[in-house]
């Protein structure tokens, strides 16, 4: 058979292929330690599993309403509605719930992103939103962020990166790889260049939105005037650790865009996992399990502590998320590093370069304290060597 161009052309997800080379040395005995996925290991909350254990027993078996079940969608609302600094007021008919943050970002991209139309992404940025503009036949705008901005876009690069083909801007925030989280201010300025330029739509990529460990992230929804042209996206998967049950969102106040992108949707996949979609229901409306956070942040101090012990690894502190993103080109490109440390050290982490940041290595603490202080002993020891070669 003959692949299709588009298809030939796409890239792996660099993040799912190393944790796949990662369980493959697994299955062959070699002790590997996994700080590839970005993935939470803890289990799924009980009363969450109960109550996609209850859809399943009350036969919440057949297909669902394309853009997602009332009862959810109206959850996502008032979740949304009480988020940080939110002052737009969202209603259930602006929602679309889909396999994942995933799919809610790829099918937000095939909606808007025709062949030539200019997608702005600053970098470091996750692996998939570049593949997913290219599906779409648009263009991909890289816009690389500096470490002393804290890898957050300023509105002299906004600006400079808008051409008359702009159609869409991608913002991540807490941010995957980098850790990073834009203020109320960054984001102010970012809105003042954005306000000149009303036909630009936004799509906030929020789904780290609940892992922060300071400051909390506000959410792009704080600017009314940019109701009609923001794309909110959220999920399931990282702050429930939910990452199988596969249910993210999409939010929006553009009408036709919610009924296109339900259109879409239609054709794909008719609607999400629906016993999956109670659960996502429960998650959003049974008080939220404080203990993921927390378990994160005494990670995340673990780590940057471990980090700054290892020689050379220069970074920011991450303020959300579960990642570090040190730079390693004291001892060369992040490629030789990522392929260094899983070979001497038996530790995968993913390069940089999948984020596109040659500089740096992801490293993602959603793996057990014992394991990221062996880890981290692993790559100090490694790294010490890799010095004198
Ligand atoms: N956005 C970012 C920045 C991510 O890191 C991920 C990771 N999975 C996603 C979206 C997709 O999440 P989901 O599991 O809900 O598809
Ligand atoms: N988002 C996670 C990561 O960056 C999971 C893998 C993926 O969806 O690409 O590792």
């Amino acid at each position: 058979m003959t692949l299709s161009t588009r298809i030939a052309g796409l890239a792996e997800a660099p993040t799912l292929r190393m944790a796949a080379q990662c369980r493959a040395m697994q299955a062959q005995g070699i002790d590997v330690i996994s700080m590839a996925l970005g993935e939470p290991d803890m289990d799924t909350p009980e009363p969450i599993r109960r109550a996609a254990q209850a859809a399943i027993d009350h036969h919440m078996s057949h297909y669902g309403p394309v853009p997602g079940l009332g009862s959810l969608r109206a959850a996502i609302v008032a979740h949304q509605n009480s988020r940080e600094g939110n002052r737009i007021t969202y209603a259930a008919e602006d929602v679309i719930v889909s396999v994942g943050a995933k799919q809610a970002i790829c099918n937000a991209i095939e909606t808007l992103i025709g062949p030539d139309d200019e997608v702005i992404i600053p970098t470091p940025s996750w692996v998939s939103y570049g593949e997913m503009v290219r599906l779409a036949e648009g263009m991909v705008v890289n816009v690389p962020t500096r470490r002393e901005d804290d890898y957050c876009l300023t509105p002299e690069q906004l600006r400079d990166a808008i051409t008359s083909r702009t159609k869409l801007v991608l913002l991540c925030s807490p941010n995957n790889p980098t850790g990073s989280i834009y203020s109320k201010t960054n984001l102010d300025e970012l809105v003042a260049v954005l306000r000149e330029y009303p036909q630009i739509a936004v799509l906030s990529d929020e789904i780290y939105s609940a892992l922060t460990y300071g400051q909390p992230a506000v959410t792009l929804a704080a600017y009314p005037e940019m109701a009609d042209r923001l794309i909110i996206v959220n999920g399931v998967s990282k702050a429930y650790a939910m990452t199988g049950y596969r249910i993210g969102w999409l939010l929006t106040k553009d009408k036709a865009f919610v009924a296109a992108c339900t259109r879409l949707q239609s054709q794909q996949i008719t609607c999400a996992s629906v016993p999956a979609q109670a659960a996502a229901e429960a998650a959003l409306t049974l008080p939220m399990d404080e203990s993921i956070v927390a378990t994160f942040a005494k990670r995340r101090e673990l780590i940057i502590r471990l980090a700054q012990e290892i020689p050379g690894f220069r970074f920011s502190a991450p303020q959300g998320a579960f990642y570090l993103f040190p730079d390693v080109t004291t001892y060369g490109t992040a490629d030789e590093v990522t392929e260094y440390l899983l070979r001497e050290a038996h530790v995968a982490v993913v390069s940089g370069t999948a984020f596109g940041c040659p500089d740096c290595i992801r490293l993602s603490y959603a793996i057990a304290e014992e394991q990221i202080i062996e880890a981290m002993r692993r790559i100090k020891v490694a790294i010490e060597k890799y010095n004198f070669c």
